[in-house]
């Protein structure tokens, strides 16, 4: 078998394996609360409350959506034409058009520019978060942030283009098969590694310091079979109003972290409620499911890649040669922002079945269908989050169920628990 005929086999069982994956490990029988519980939820909200979630999203969308369409534009304009292999050629040129140069350094600067073009969106959307007082960042934080956030970017960056330009040139015709392989195995390293690497980054975290929610908490995993080292506190007062928690780290590393902003806003019960969902994650091994996904699809997008090398049309649009050049990165990207912008429903679907999962956990391991509703009605207040958002919004991007939903939900377990 010629390696195109191993690729085109690889593709196939990647394919049936993601689908498989996906349908076994994702709680698709899972039928959200039923509307009418939804609208009842909806009347309880405070109508000013609503209004000004409602406002606030509103006045976010535009950036959303603008800063999609600009990412995609350019990176279309750069992959599709000879625009994004002459700026890799153009960095390239003080090294003698050495390939390291033109991966790593090039690779790198159309990446940069990439996210350069969306930089003013990102600034505006600052603005409006500010103004609506859910940030609390200076422009001063706000450029720190983003600066350590393109350091970050910079270094896993180098690295991944090294290491896949390297195999393209030890391997001509079998890098596609490493490249998957090492598509996955990135995948995997970021969703397990980089939390840790990369959270004290941006927060600071303390111990916290022994009180009756800290007990209560640590019970809490421990009656849920989800045993945890600690629980600490994220200094996020420092750039944001919004509240949240989460679980991170595996076995015995693993930790309950919740951010300051959270421990001022809510009750003792409600923080109880937040950390019991965190803890459905954690059981459920929603972040293995995730990563196994994200890593078949990772390796499934380089073969893609890889067979569609053979399009002469599409190769001589990017003005190059070869499909495995760094020249062609811009093209690869342009073929990435596209399917990105195909798969964020499908991912999004997949979120919010894995949280409506997370919150049911809550709902049984806590028995507080009451204190349930109203964290999410506390969430949505601080978090200023459309409590109903429209369903195109929600279909293509919502990445946990609406308010409304969640507190559905809580009303759905009440009366099954006859309450
Ligand atoms: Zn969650």
């Amino acid at each position: 078998m010629s390696p195109r005929a191993w690729a085109v086999a690889t593709l196939i069982g990647l394919a049936v394996a993601l689908l498989l994956a996906a349908v076994l490990l994702v709680p698709w029988s899972r039928p959200p609360a039923p509307r009418a519980d939804q609208l009842a939820a909806l009347r309880e909200l405070p109508a000013a409350q609503v209004a000004r979630a409602r406002a606030f999203a509103g006045a976010l969308r535009p950036a959303g959506y603008a800063s999609t369409a600009i990412g995609l534009v350019v990176a279309l304009l750069l992959g599709l034409t000879p625009l994004g292999a002459g700026l890799v050629r153009l960095v390239g040129r003080p090294f003698g058009q050495h390939w390291i140069a033109e991966a790593v350094l090039g690779g790198l600067a159309v990446i940069f520019l990439a996210d350069l073009v969306t930089l003013p969106v990102a600034a505006w959307r600052h603005t409006v978060v500010v103004r609506y007082g859910i940030s609390t960042q200076g422009w001063g934080g706000w450029v720190g942030d983003l600066l350590r956030s393109y350091a970050v970017t910079a270094v896993i960056g180098a690295v991944a283009l090294f290491a896949f330009y390297a195999v393209t040139r030890l391997s001509p015709r079998w890098w596609w098969a490493f490249g998957a392989a090492g598509a996955a195995l990135l995948v995997t390293l970021l969703s397990f590694i980089l939390p840790v690497l990369v959270e004290p980054v941006f927060n600071r975290f303390t111990p916290m310091p022994a009180s009756p929610l800290r007990t209560e908490l640590l019970a809490l995993a421990d009656r849920d079979g989800v045993p945890v080292r600690d629980v600490l506190v994220a200094d996020a007062s420092r750039r944001t109003r919004a509240v949240n928690a989460y679980v991170s780290g595996l076995g015995p590393t693993r930790r309950i972290v919740v951010y300051d902003t959270l421990l001022r806003e809510a009750t003792p019960a409600e923080v109880t409620s937040v950390v019991a969902h965190e803890l459905g994650h954690a059981r459920d091994r929603d972040v293995f499911t995730g990563t196994l996904l994200g890593a078949l699809a990772a390796a499934l997008a380089v073969v893609a890649i890889y067979l569609l090398g053979e399009w002469a049309g599409l190769l001589r649009a990017a003005g190059v040669t070869g499909i495995a050049l760094p020249r062609a990165l811009p093209l690869l990207l342009a073929v990435l922002a596209v399917a990105g912008v195909v798969a964020a429903p499908v991912q999004a679907l997949v979120s919010r079945r894995l949280e409506a999962r997370a919150d049911a956990h809550a709902l049984a391991l806590t028995d507080d269908p009451d204190t349930f509703a109203a964290m999410q009605q506390r969430l949505s207040m601080v978090n200023l989050s459309d409590p109903d958002p429209p369903r195109w919004a929600y279909l293509y991007s919502a990445s946990h169920p609406s308010t409304v939903e969640r507190m559905a939900a809580a009303r759905a377990y009440a009366r099954r628990s006859g309450r």
